[in-house]
């Protein structure tokens, strides 16, 4: 390892990366020579030949939403005739899919529910349909609303973030999905989504939440009009934040899907270079070894597809995330994986790469009860 032996040297430390580090890690043309590193720091902090995976269902209770990011092609405006709202007993429906076979547990399987900045939806709704699900579902963890959603819903609501996420986790509120990240820069928010809350206003969200006793996850959508060095300063801010807290659970790399976007289509703003296989994995393996102090890594099968995310296994990522039955966000931006994948695949993939599939919970703790691919197959395909 010419180039980056200084570094090599670092990491078989166990010595944290600096900012130029990862850099020059980003510069690397040695792609191999980045997955050996981030697979030592993967196996140091997983030493068991384990992939983990959970079972879980996408809710995207309501696609109205008026901050018009132009990178997303799921909102519908306020008004719109395609917009909608998820009844309770639409969801309710849903989440009977999912428990059909997730097991007795409780919290053993995860609900992802997130939606749009609808304006009709104020703090009580949330309150009261989170507290149904609650007592409805005791397996079931509530991973729900990113931090747009909760900014939204304290502003609406006229009270602060400590409060308005308290009054969230009393009516049933586990743990926070990282959804909305984006790139944590203002100069990136304000050309891809310049009414979304601002970099200080998520990370403020998380910190909030850590307080309160709460896991989160963090997120990072690449490959679109950032930098490099915008990657970094988003990996850096992760790694202050769970310096102070510790409460970030895991983190989870996409690339910007561009096909009806707003974004997607304007050439002054987007150069039309959708990541490639070796942009994922490049930042995955720098994300492993800029992020010294987060544990988990999520493979991204959704956007990169499952062989990426197999491959990706040996670049850091030691968890294939969620079996996702439902996913509207990215298949409406053109390219999802979701037909790509059930349980039995995702196993196959597991099993393949060298590592024994292990089903765990949002909490990354071991869930007993396996599930069952025929019926999550079934479920899937509803
Ligand atoms: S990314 Fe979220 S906040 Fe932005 S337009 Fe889409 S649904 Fe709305």
């Amino acid at each position: 390892m010419q180039v980056i032996e200084d570094i090599a040297d670092k990491v078989e430390a166990g010595r944290r990366l600096t900012v130029e580090d990862g850099r020059r890690l980003f510069q690397h043309p040695n792609l191999t020579e980045l997955g050996i590193l981030a697979n030592l720091v993967r196996e140091r902090k997983h030493p068991e030949p384990v992939v983990t995976y959970n079972v879980g269902r996408n809710i995207n209770y309501t696609n109205v939403c008026w901050v018009k990011c132009d990178f997303c092609a799921f909102y519908r405006p306020p008004g719109s005739d395609e917009g909608y709202l998820l009844s309770t007993e639409v969801i309710f429906a849903k989440i009977d899919e999912l428990v059909a076979f997730g097991g007795a547990e409780p919290k053993s399987c995860e609900i992802l529910m997130q939606g749009g900045l609808n304006p009709k939806l104020r703090l009580d709704y949330y309150e009261e349909l989170l507290s149904r699900i609650r007592d409805r579902y005791p397996m079931v963890q509530l991973h729900c609303l990113s931090a747009t959603e909760i900014i939204y819903i304290a502003h609406l609501s006229r009270l602060s973030l400590a409060e308005t996420i308290g009054r969230l986790r009393a009516a049933g509120l586990d743990s926070i999905p990282g959804a909305g990240a984006e790139i944590l820069s203002d100069e990136v928010r304000d050309v891809i989504g310049f009414r979304k809350d601002r970099t200080d206003e998520w990370l403020e969200v998380h910190r909030v939440a850590h307080g309160l006793g709460m896991a989160t996850t963090a997120t990072m959508m690449y490959g679109h009009v950032e930098s490099l060095d915008q990657r970094l300063e988003h990996l850096r801010l992760l790694r202050q934040l769970q310096d102070d807290t510790g409460g970030f659970t895991a983190f989870i790399a996409w690339n910007f899907q561009p096909d009806a976007t707003a974004l997607g289509a304007d050439a002054t703003r987007w150069n039309g270079a959708v990541a490639t296989g070796y942009d994922h994995l490049r930042t995955v393996a720098v994300a492993r070894l800029f992020l010294d102090n987060f544990e988990n890594f999520q493979a991204s099968w959704v956007t990169q597809g499952p062989k990426i995310a197999q491959v990706s296994l040996r670049y850091g990522i030691n968890d294939f995330g969620s079996t996702m039955l439902e996913e509207n966000v990215v298949s409406a931006a053109g390219t999802s994986h979701t037909n790509d994948m059930n349980l039995e695949t995702m196993e196959r993939l597991i099993g393949d790469a060298g590592y024994e599939p292990r089903r765990r919970n949002t909490r990354y703790q071991s869930v007993a009860t396996r599930a069952e691919p025929a019926a999550l197959q079934a479920a899937g395909s509803a």
